[in-house]
């Protein structure tokens, strides 16, 4: 699965899933670009990915929620390198709390960063695609935007929203050659599932028929795969990688 030439966003790829997505494209020559808000750690996951590969790796500091950032990163890139080949709608957050004390800003924060984000970036991206005919569109949603989730009203909405944002692109730009798919991870092992307790995350792995909590690198390779020509017949879908949590 050679990404060789081939130029990849990936938002949010300062730790966690995605810096696991940019790496795992690095490893296979792409040029790759990691976006997120903190300057120092997309800077240090750089250079942590840099040494692995032959292609260019860079980083472009914007807040996704932001139309303009989204804007002025996919310009950007555009001017450095004259194309994008892949997007990866990976930067998320959570902000749990019970419907009844949900404050309008933690359902806000997580609308605009996940939901609206994705937008954002989709929206930036889709005149160089088109106009190349060509391109490939992934979103990381999650399981809790298919089954819900206590205390996730917030995120879950962002993440089934996710879900059809997904499969409204895929229909309007499939025309000109551009696949959306969305991947859905069940719980994988990053900062964002690091606080949970040990009673919790026990409950957590018995409801996981393989038995374990998954790696960024699970959710690498399969946004890997719907990236290369090997998924050319596939849009509009989602792939779960939860460990047959769902199914
Ligand atoms: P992390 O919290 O480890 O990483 C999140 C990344 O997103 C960071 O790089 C962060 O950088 C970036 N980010 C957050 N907000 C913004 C923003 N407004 N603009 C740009 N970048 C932003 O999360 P995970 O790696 O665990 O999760 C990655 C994705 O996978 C998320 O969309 C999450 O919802 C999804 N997911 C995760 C699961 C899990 O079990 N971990 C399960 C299912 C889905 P910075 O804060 O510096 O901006």
């Amino acid at each position: 699965m050679s990404f060789k030439e081939q130029v990849v966003i990936v938002t949010g790829a300062s730790r966690g899933i995605g810096r696991a997505i940019a790496a795992a494209f690095a490893a296979e020559n792409a040029h790759v670009v990691l976006t997120g808000r903190n300057e120092a750690t997309l800077q240090e996951a750089v250079e942590g990915i840099q040494p692995l590969c032959s292609g260019e790796i860079v980083y472009r500091v914007g807040d996704v929620s932001r139309a303009g950032d989204a804007e002025a990163i996919v310009q950007s890139v555009m001017e450095k390198f004259g194309k994008v080949d892949v997007l990866v709608n990976n930067a998320g957050i959570t902000r749990d709390n019970i419907l009844m004390r949900m404050k309008e800003e933690e359902w806000d924060a997580v609308l605009n960063t996940n939901l609206k984000g994705a937008f954002n970036c989709l929206k930036a991206v889709t005149r160089p695609m088109m106009k190349k005919r060509s391109g490939v569109i992934i979103n990381i949603t999650s399981v809790v935007g298919q089954m819900g989730n206590a205390g996730q009203a917030n995120y879950a909405a962002s993440k089934a929203g996710m879900i059809g944002l997904t499969k409204s692109a895929a229909k309007e730009l499939a025309s000109r050659h551009i696949r959306v798919n969305a991947v859905a991870p069940g719980f994988i092992e990053t900062d964002m599932t690091a606080h949970l307790p040990e009673k919790a995350r026990e409950e957590l792995v018995k409801s996981i028929p393989l038995g374990t909590l998954g790696q960024p690198e699970d959710v690498a390779r399969a946004v890997l795969f719907l990236s290369s020509p090997k998924a050319q017949y596939i849009t509009g879908q989602v792939v779960n990688v939860d460990g047959g949590m769902i199914m």
